[in-house]
C-alpha cells in the first residue's frame, strides 16, 4: 500500500510550522497576490524563504498556490515571482490557468507544477492530457470524484493524483462558482468567495415563507475512505483549510497522521480503532461532515439547510502551553474550564495524554476554580512532560 503525503493548509507562518511539526510531510500556503483565500492572512516572500528553511529541517516541503483566475492585467510580476519562489526552496506550485502552467514550465523548470482543483479534474483522458500536453506533474482531483473515479484515474494515468480527504466544500463545482460574485463584488475565482452559500436565506414555497435556510455544505471527512485512497495509489492527501485555526490545522493533521501511519503499518483497521480515529478528528472541527462525493453524488443529507446546524463552536480548545516550570505549564487560555475536567496535552508527534486539572493559579497567584476569561496565562500542574507549544483540549 503506498503511503501518501499528507499535505497540510497554512494561513500564516505559525500555522506553517505547526503543520509541519504534528505531522504533515508538505505544507500550500499562498503569497499576497496571485492566490485565492485572499483574506486568509497571507504570506510575505520572506515568510516563505522562511517556512521553506523549516520544512527542510523537518524533511517537509512548501507548495505555493498560484491558483486565480487570471485577466489580462493579472500577470504583472508573475515571471519574477515565481523565480523567487524557486530561489527560496518552494517544491511546488499549485496553478488553476494554462497560461500560468505553461509560464510556470518556462520560467521556473525546477519546481512541480500541480493542476489545482480549480480545473474540475474528473476523468483520467484530462489528467492525461494536462500531463502530456502542459507538462504537469501532479493533478489534484475535484472533490467532485466518486472514489471510483480516483481509482480509475490513478491506475490509467502516470501524472500523481493528489485528493482532498478533509475540510470546507463548496456547494457548487468548486471554482465555478459566481454567487459571490453576484452578491458582495467579490470574485471567488481572484480569492475573495464571501462564502454567499452559507449565508440565511428565506426559503419561499409559493408565498409562504418555510423558513430560514442555508446553501451550505457540510465539511468533507474521508476518514472512512482513507485505506481505499491508499490502495488506489493517491500519492498525496490533501486538508482544506487555510482560513482555519492554529488548533484545527494540528488535531486535524496530527490524526490523519495517526491514522495512516497505523493503516500503512496494518493494512485495513478494525470498526473499533476507526471509531477511535474518527472521534480524534471530531475533536479538531466544528462544522457537520459527510463523505462528500466519494460514495457517489453528494446529496440532500451533505447539505447544511438549517444555519442552526451548522458552525457549532468547538468549545474543546482550551490553550496553548506557554512555558513550563518544575511540572506546571503555563497555559495561555482559549476557552473555559474548571477543576475537576479532565484535559488531554496534544504534542507534536506524540499520543495524546490525559489527565485531571486538579489546581489553577491565574497570573496573580489566586488559586481559581474556574477560568472564563480567554487569553489569559493560567499555570496548571501536569502530571506528565509537557513542552511550550504543546495545545491543551477537553477530552
Ligand atoms: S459561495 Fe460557496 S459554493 Fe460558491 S465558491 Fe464560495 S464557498 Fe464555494
Amino acid at each position: 500500500m503506498k503511503k501518501p503525503e499528507l499535505l497540510a493548509p497554512a494561513g500564516d507562518p505559525e500555522r506553517c510550522r505547526t503543520a509541519i511539526l504534528y505531522g504533515a510531510d508538505a505544507v500550500y500556503l499562498g503569497g499576497r497576490r496571485f492566490s485565492l483565500r485572499s483574506r486568509a492572512s497571507n504570506f510575505t516572500l520572506q515568510d516563505i524563504r522562511e517556512a521553506c528553511a523549516f520544512a527542510r529541517e523537518h524533511s517537509a516541503a512548501i507548495h505555493v498556490t498560484i491558483n486565480v483566475i487570471p485577466h489580462e492585467q493579472d500577470f504583472e510580476g508573475l515571471e519574477d515571482y515565481l523565480k523567487e519562489l524557486r530561489d527560496a526552496g518552494v517544491r511546488a506550485v499549485i496553478v488553476a490557468s494554462p497560461a500560468i502552467m505553461a509560464l510556470a514550465k518556462k520560467t521556473v523548470p525546477e519546481l512541480e507544477v500541480h493542476c489545482s482543483t480549480q480545473l474540475s479534474i474528473t476523468n483520467a483522458a484530462a489528467a492525461d492530457f494536462l500531463q502530456k500536453r502542459a507538462g504537469i506533474d501532479r493533478v489534484v482531483l475535484a472533490r467532485e470524484c466518486s472514489l471510483d473515479d480516483v481509482r480509475r484515474i490513478t491506475a490509467s494515468c502516470s501524472v500523481d493524483t493528489e485528493a482532498f480527504i478533509h475540510g470546507g466544500m463548496c456547494v457548487n463545482w468548486s471554482g465555478r462558482c459566481t454567487l459571490s460574485n453576484r452578491m458582495t463584488l467579490r470574485d471567488a475565482n481572484r480569492g475573495g468567495c464571501a462564502q454567499s452559500c452559507r449565508w440565511r436565506y428565506h426559503l419561499y414555497r409559493g408565498e409562504e415563507d418555510t423558513g430560514m435556510m442555508t446553501m451550505g455544505s457540510k465539511d468533507l471527512c474521508a476518514v472512512h475512505e482513507i485505506a481505499a485512497l491508499m490502495e488506489a495509489g493517491v500519492s498525496s492527501f490533501k486538508i482544506e483549510g487555510r482560513m482555519k485555526t492554529e488548533y484545527y490545522v494540528a488535531s486535524i493533521v496530527s490524526a490523519y497522521r495517526h491514522l495512516i501511519d497505523e493503516i500503512a503499518e496494518k493494512g485495513r483497521l478494525s470498526e473499533e480503532r476507526m471509531r477511535w480515529h474518527t472521534e480524534q478528528i471530531m475533536k479538531g472541527e466544528n462544522r457537520e461532515v459527510c463523505s462528500g462525493f466519494y460514495r457517489g453524488t453528494a446529496g440532500r443529507d451533505s447539505l447544511i439547510l438549517r444555519r442552526d446546524q451548522d458552525d457549532r463552536l468547538n468549545h474543546r480548545y482550551l490553550g496553548k502551553v506557554e512555558s513550563v516550570r518544575s511540572g506546571r505549564a503555563v497555559l495561555v487560555t482559549r476557552n473555559p474550564f474548571s477543576i475537576g475536567d479532565r484535559a488531554e496535552v496534544m504534542s507534536p508527534g506524540m499520543p495524546v495524554h490525559s489527565f485531571i486539572i486538579e489546581e489553577m493559579k491565574d497570573e496573580e497567584g489566586n488559586y481559581l476554580e474556574r477560568s472564563r476569561t480567554p487569553m489569559r496565562r493560567i499555570e496548571i500542574p501536569v502530571p506528565f512532560e509537557v513542552q511550550p507549544g504543546d495545545m491543551m483540549r477537553r477530552e
